[in-house]
Formats: C-alpha cells, structure tokens, sequence
C-alpha cells in the first residue's frame, strides 16, 4: 500500500507539531507532501529538513528568502504569501490536507483543498463557524470525507460508526470548564492573560487557549456540531466534565447513549483521522479509572460565561452571525492577549458588532468575506475607544 501524503497546513502550530509527531511514530502509514506556516520560519524550515517535504508555503512574505535559501539546495519547493497558500492547497499530490490554521485565515486553503477533491481532515474549527453551509456542501459535491480533528467532533463522529445519522437525537458535546470554572464576574473581570492561558487538561495554541477561557470553544463547537452532523441548535447540548477524560456523547432515538473515552491528548483525534477509516496501534499512555475515581458532570453558567451564550443565539440564528460573532472574537482575543482589554470586555465588543453589522440570511462567500471585514473593523473601533 503506498503511502498517505498528507498536507499539513499550520504545521508549526500545536495541532501540527502533534501532527507530525504521529507521522513520525507511523512512517511506513504517512509521509509529509506539504507544509505551511505564517510567520514561524525556523521551525518551518527545521520541519522540513527533518520530514523532506515536496513543498513548503510560508504566508509571511517577508520571510521568503530566509526559508527558501536554506530549503531550495535541498530540493524542495519553497513559496510565500496567502494566495500561494491556497494554490498549494489544491495540488492532487496531497492525499490527505490537514486543516490546522487557526482562525478565518484557515478557510479559503480549506475550501480549496475541497473544491479540488481532497480529504480534509478538520481542525480548524472557524472555517465551519464562518461559512459551514458552503463548506459542508463544497465537501458534498465533491463526495470527499470531512473528519473532524477536535476531540469533541472526532468522539461524535466515532461514536457514530455504525449508526445512520437519522437516529441521533441529540450529542452532548463534554467541556472542562476552563481554567476559570465556578468563577464569578468579580473574579472575572481581573485576570490577565498569563492566567488565562493556563488550560488545566490541554495545551494548545493561544487563541483556542483563551476561547477556553471565556467558553467561547465550546460555543464555536457548537456550531461545528451542527455543520459536521447536520443537527439543529436543540439538538446540542453542553455539559461540563472538569475531568475531560468523556470527549462527548451520542444520544440515540432508543435513548441509549455512546460516549468516546480516554486521556485528553489530542494526538489521538489527530492520528484517529489521518488513520481513518483505520484505527491505528500506539504506544500512547491509557487512560486508568484508579487514577480517576469520579467523573462529574454539571451545567454551563451561561449567566458569568456570556460568550457561550452568545453563541448559542448565533447557532439559532444561522445567516452570517456566526461569522460576525467569530470575526469580532478573533480581534478581541488578541486585543486581550496584548493586554489592550479586560477579560469581561472580550464579550462586550462581540456583543456590540453582533449588533450592529447587517444580518444576512443566506450569505454567498463574498457576502462572509464582507461580513468577516466589517464585524473586525467594528471590533477594532470598539477596542480602540476601550484603550
Ligand atoms: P496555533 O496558534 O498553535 O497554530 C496555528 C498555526 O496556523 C500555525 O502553524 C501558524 O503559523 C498558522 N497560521 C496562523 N495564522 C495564519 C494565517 N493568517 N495564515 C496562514 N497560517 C496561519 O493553533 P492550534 O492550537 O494548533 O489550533 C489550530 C486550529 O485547530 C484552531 O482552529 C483550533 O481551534 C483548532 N484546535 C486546536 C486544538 C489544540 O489542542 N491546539 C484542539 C482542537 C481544535
Ligand atoms: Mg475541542
């Protein structure tokens, strides 16, 4: 069997460093055809030494000449800037394109990989979030598998193996709560963002490291639930499980329930779908109930975590709000990370572009580029009149 080629765009991010972390532990499985940074040159160029890519794309293009000088000699290609970044992501030398960027900078290399036919295996949650409808029907035209990369979709999705969709009444998507869980607003409107970056299960980049935070993840989420599975807003549910040890749940029509268990590393959801439809053999450490006496479960305080609920209204909602909600919390998110914002305040510009940014209801992909450019400009006049 030859080799899978997998494409790995935002390999020099948490997802793509695990990413390539599995390929190493399965080289007779996968080998590296592409790879993809945004500004991260030297670890781009140590990847690709190290995994001898076909190609790699760096979106800075301030830093063509930096890579290219070390990697052309090598005999691999070497491009810049975003609009290389799509091209490459429609080679058909790509087996398999993981789409691990984090944010809306994440969708058009996506969209491209699907209008070209190519599987995706989906971490970056966001090009869902913005635009799902024409990513779920691009995927569809070209019959082409979408296998969800985050831990909560990845465990739906196995736990749906076997089951026609048909019959699902409902997922409960399991959330850690965040390294602020049972915090009220006093607390909240105070911490900073060292604090805020400390997840208590995983560790992953800085944005999905503060969605956590505010219960935004969970939000976005959501609404990736309802792309990848087709479900309606009443059929997703949220419970939090501080342990993070149940990555979700499927609730059938007989009322049974199927759960997807195991320690929180995200190497496993990234290696269950480049393996996918195999399971693969790893050496992984178990998961041991003498070390987790109790699993508990309580309810989301939408009331102090407004983000979640702001979401929730989005996902009911449809059109662009989504998109104008995800726009307005990219800016805000690193707003806080330079520390221009409070934490509270993060919520209060979302809340305030929702507002005013024109609803569409079924917006064409220029009409989410548009909605994307005036919710960040939005955001952007909110947050300088903050500072
Ligand atoms: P990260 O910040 O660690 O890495 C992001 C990657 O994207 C880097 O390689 C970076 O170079 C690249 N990138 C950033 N901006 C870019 C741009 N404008 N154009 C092109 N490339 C760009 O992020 P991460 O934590 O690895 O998350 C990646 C995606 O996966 C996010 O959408 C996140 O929500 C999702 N996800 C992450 C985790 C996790 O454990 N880290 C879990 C579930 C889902
Ligand atoms: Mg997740």
């Amino acid at each position: 069997m030859s080799k899978k080629r997998i494409g790995i765009f935002g390999s020099t991010g948490s997802i793509g460093r695990q990413a390539l972390e599995v390929i190493e532990a399965h080289p007779a499985l996968f080998e590296v055809e592409v790879l993809t940074a945004q500004s991260n040159d030297a670890l781009l160029i140590e990847q690709a030494l190290k995994h001898r890519p076909n190609a790699v794309v760096i979106g800075d293009e301030t830093k063509y000449a930096a890579v290219k000088d070390v990697l052309f000699d090598q005999g691999i290609k070497v491009f810049a800037g975003p609009s290389a970044m799509v091209e490459v992501a429609a080679w058909d030398s790509i087996d398999l394109f993981l789409s691990a960027i984090v944010g809306f900078a994440g969708l058009a290399p996506t969209l491209s990989a699907l209008e070209q036919g190519t599987p995706v295996a989906l971490a970056n949650k966001e090009t869902l979030v913005v635009a799902g409808d024409i990513v779920m029907a691009t995927a569809r035209k070209k019959n082409v598998p979408l296998i969800p990369v985050d831990s909560e979709h990845s465990a739906i999705f196995q736990c749906l193996q076997g089951e026609p969709l048909s019959k699902v009444e409902k997922v409960i998507l399991t959330a850690s709560g965040g390294p602020f869980l049972g915090k009220k607003t006093n607390f909240l409107i105070n911490v900073k963002k060292d604090h805020a970056l400390q997840h208590p299960n995983w560790s992953m980049g800085a944005k999905i490291s503060i969605d956590s935070a505010t219960l935004m993840n969970k939000g976005l989420e959501m609404i990736e639930a309802k792309w990848l599975f087709g479900l309606h807003a009443d059929q997703i549910e949220v419970i939090i499980h501080p342990q993070s040890i149940i990555h979700s749940m499927v609730q059938f029509a007989d009322g049974s329930i199927k759960a997807q268990m195991g320690l929180p590393d995200m190497k496993l959801p990234i290696q269950y779908a480049m393996g996918y439809p195999d399971r693969l053999v790893n050496e992984f450490p178990r998961f041991s109930f003498k070390n987790y006496p109790s699993l508990t479960f309580e309810q989301p305080d939408v009331k102090t975590f407004r983000n979640l609920a702001i979401a929730m209204e989005a996902l009911r909602k449809g059109g662009n709000a989504a998109c104008v909600m995800n726009a307005a919390n990219e800016e805000v998110v690193n707003a806080f990370l330079k520390n221009r914002i409070g934490f509270l305040q993060m919520t209060e510009v979302i809340e305030e572009t929702m507002a005013k940014v024109p609803f569409v209801e079924k917006p064409t992909l220029q009409q989410y580029y548009q909605a994307d450019t005036a919710a960040r400009d939005h955001a952007a006049e909110l947050i300088h009149s903050l500072t």
